[in-house]
């Protein structure tokens, strides 16, 4: 998008938690505004830190939807509610009768670009989890499947499909990295994986870089929390499995779900919120269900039964403790 004025940005909350604001808000060492200023975005209004409300808030949004101000690009964040029976009265904008539903199809269809902030926006995410009362969905997905919201044929003004940020909450580099990319032209249909979610994060596994990876590779376990052993055999970490750069790329200047001793529940995944028996791994005849993405069964079984076998005890010793016990030791 190569544009001289500023790009205007507009953050709608639909069914969220704010957690996804939440995130965006620690980018960057100067702070996520200061962050969107350099890269020429200009935020129109968001809902929890625009000083705008009532009826300031509400001209706003008339002037965008009246073509006075240019929409570049929507982001929205939460799943949308589409109940009750298809009305979306479940959630409606505090001051007007319209819901967040028609909002974010009248904007959608408006916008440059449309961006799903988080896993929420993106596939349903948590209010569409167990009986999903409210009929929550996605913007672009319902779960797994196209369709959502906006309709499976949905493509924004430059003909791109829903950006998805997925992620509960999304890490804030992927969120600022998307729009810096959507700002300066550099994001392409290619660049989007096959749900939607932006290569530069969807192209890893969380699984990579992760601070236990050594106990990975010996199969060597934590049984409980608080131990130091890969969370894969008995906790219920479904890194392996899940895509996102978490264990590359710090949060907070320095941790992640795994190394802080929470097992990845793939939260960049569609259903993530149906996931059984968080922190227990569903095993068959003692192998675990979910294997590692492209790894024959067979292989896995074999590598693991030769890693075990010649697991070190330092390694042993230290996967079973809350902290080391046994420091490596200098060859004779
Ligand atoms: S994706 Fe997670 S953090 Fe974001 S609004 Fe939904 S529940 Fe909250
Ligand atoms: S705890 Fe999870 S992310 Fe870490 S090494 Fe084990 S499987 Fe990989």
């Amino acid at each position: 998008m190569s544009v001289s004025r500023p790009i205007n940005l507009l953050w709608l909350q639909a069914g969220s938690c704010g957690g996804c604001t939440m995130a965006a808000l620690e980018q960057g060492a100067s702070g996520w505004f200061e962050e969107l200023k350099n890269f020429g975005l200009n935020l129109l209004w968001h809902p929890s830190v625009s000083e705008e409300t009532g009826a300031e808030a509400l001209e706003i949004l008339s002037r965008v939807e009246s073509g006075a101000d240019k929409l570049d690009i929507l982001c929205v964040e939460g799943s949308i509610l589409r109940g009750p029976n298809g009305t979306g009265k479940f959630n409606r904008l505090s001051g007007t009768d319209r819901t967040l539903l028609d909002f974010s199809r009248s904007f959608a269809a408006l916008a440059d670009y449309c961006v799903a902030v988080g896993s929420c926006a993106a596939y349903g995410g948590i209010p569409a989890g167990g009986p999903n009362p409210t009929d929550a969905c996605g913007l672009h997905y319902s779960g797994a499947e196209a369709g959502g919201a906006l309709g499976s044929d949905y493509r924004s003004r430059k003909n791109l499909p829903v950006i998805n940020i997925a992620g509960c909450a999304p890490h804030p580099g992927w969120i600022m990295e998307t729009l810096a990319a959507l700002a300066s032209g550099d994001l392409t249909s290619g660049d989007l994986d096959a749900l939607g979610r932006p290569k530069f994060f969807a192209g890893h596994l969380a699984h990579h870089g992760c601070s236990r990876n050594e106990y990975y590779e010996f199969k060597a376990s934590a049984r409980t929390l608080s131990e130091r052993g890969c969370l894969m055999e008995h906790l219920g970490c479904k890194a392996t499995q899940a895509i996102g750069d978490c264990n590359q790329r710090a949060w907070n200047g320095g941790g992640s779900c795994t190394h802080a001793g929470y097992a990845c529940i793939s939260c960049t995944s569609p259903n993530f919120q149906d996931l059984r028996n968080h922190h227990v791994t569903p095993k068959i005849a003692g192998i675990p269900v979910g294997l590692p993405l492209d790894m024959p069964k067979a292989w896995f079984m074999t590598l693991a039964a030769l890693s075990k076998s010649a697991t070190p005890e330092r390694v042993r010793k230290n996967a079973e403790a809350d902290r080391i016990v046994e420091n490596p030791k200098r060859p004779k």
